[in-house]
């Protein structure tokens, strides 16, 4: 059976073509001149582009939607080689800089969000992708590919600079031997290059896992969706919460490696008359006392059918105010492509009513 070829780390590739030097030819094929056919790697020999085709895939995911939101970002919708399909995020963001002349230039600042799985297995009551159950995990490649096509979309120069977050659909740390492995996979020196640094996971806090994921001390970024104050109301907005409280989220945070400037981030979806109050800042507060973080509060994304409610700006406002009052940092995430439904899961959710 054929193998992806974007499913493999250059160490594992070297062990797998020979002469050595091989491997780091062929990443550069893939992940600079990003060629989509093996034929293309013109510096190979042709017995070893003939063993490629035999054994491998190279790119497999096709983009079936594109939906540009008005600030730029552009949400895709990539159908997997099995017709299933999940969906990434290109948001835009304006960078400052100056010229040498000191006029100013604005550069786009990319990130990219990624989906690790189809569907999800966590249930969130809040959440689109949650509605369709699970399907299945992503492997390495399908996760690799959506960042790759993407920057070929958009002409990306390879030194760009980009940053990566793992918050589209699924949650990443259930599939955390693929995700791990895309994530030396973008940072190795001979591809993409993007540092561990510039890539954030997102998790629904599977403690064990996150656990794990400190042992693998890859040396990416944190992220919690806490969402709530208290084991209760956590329950009944995340099933998961049963399995892992809220105090085993904290301890297995604790232990977590974070680069000595960094924090990790805990992301709080707030809900209209649910987790809005000024009560549940005050347990927040409390929680994180201790742990090097900053919260990100995120306006919960009304969508048909839902049983919850986009809260007011200014009870957002209050919230965070009580926050930076007591020495936390907190900001709110923009609500980038929110007229593109920029929630994950939406747009296949869409795709799929219209192929109906
Ligand atoms: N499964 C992981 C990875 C990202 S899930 C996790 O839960 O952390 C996708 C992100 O979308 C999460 O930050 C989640 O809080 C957010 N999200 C889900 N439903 C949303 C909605 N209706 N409005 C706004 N954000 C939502
Ligand atoms: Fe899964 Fe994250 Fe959605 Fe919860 S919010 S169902 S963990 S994708």
């Amino acid at each position: 059976m054929k193998d992806y070829i974007l499913n493999y780390t250059k160490d594992e590739l070297e062990e797998l073509v020979k002469p050595k030097f091989r491997a780091k030819q062929i990443y550069n094929w893939l992940y600079h001149k990003k060629v989509t056919n093996f034929k293309d790697m013109k510096n190979l020999p042709k017995d070893l582009i003939a063993s490629l085709e035999d054994n491998f895939f190279l790119h497999t995911l096709k983009i079936v939607s594109k939906q540009v939101s008005s600030d730029g970002s552009i949400k895709y919708l990539f159908e997997l080689q099995d017709g299933h399909t999940v969906e990434a995020v290109l948001l835009l963001m304006r960078d400052t800089q100056y010229n040498d002349d000191g006029s100013i230039k604005h550069l786009p600042r990319y990130t990219v969000c990624v989906s690790s799985q189809v569907g999800c297995k966590v249930g969130c009551a809040f959440c689109y992708t949650a509605k369709g159950g699970f399907i299945r995990n992503l492997n390495t490649s399908e996760i690799v590919e959506q960042i790759l096509q993407i920057y070929i979309d958009n002409n990306i120069e390879s030194n760009r600079r980009i940053n990566i977050v793992y918050m589209g659909m699924g949650e990443p740390l259930d599939n955390l031997e693929n995700f791990a492995k895309a994530v030396k996979v973008f940072s190795d020196l001979d591809g993409l290059s993007i540092s561990p640094q510039r890539q954030t996971v997102s998790t629904s806090g599977l403690s064990s896992k996150i656990e794990k994921l400190a042992k693998m001390d890859l040396g990416i970024n944190l992220a919690i969706s806490l969402h709530a104050v208290d084991d209760e109301l956590r329950q009944k907005l995340m099933p998961i919460n049963k399995a892992y409280n809220i105090a085993s989220i904290m301890d297995a945070v604790r232990n977590f490696p974070v680069n000595l400037r960094k924090k990790v981030m805990f992301e709080y979806l707030v809900i209209k008359d649910v987790n809005d109050d000024l009560a549940s800042a005050k347990k927040l507060v409390k929680l994180l006392n201790g742990i090097k973080s900053k919260v990100n509060l995120i306006y919960f994304n009304d969508h048909e059918g839902s049983e919850f409610k986009r809260p007011s700006q200014e009870r957002v406002k209050a919230f965070q105010e009580y926050l930076l009052s007591k020495g936390v940092l907190c900001t709110i995430r923009e609500s980038k492509g929110l007229d593109i439904s920029a929630a994950c899961g939406q747009l296949r959710e869409q795709n799929l009513k219209d192929n109906k």
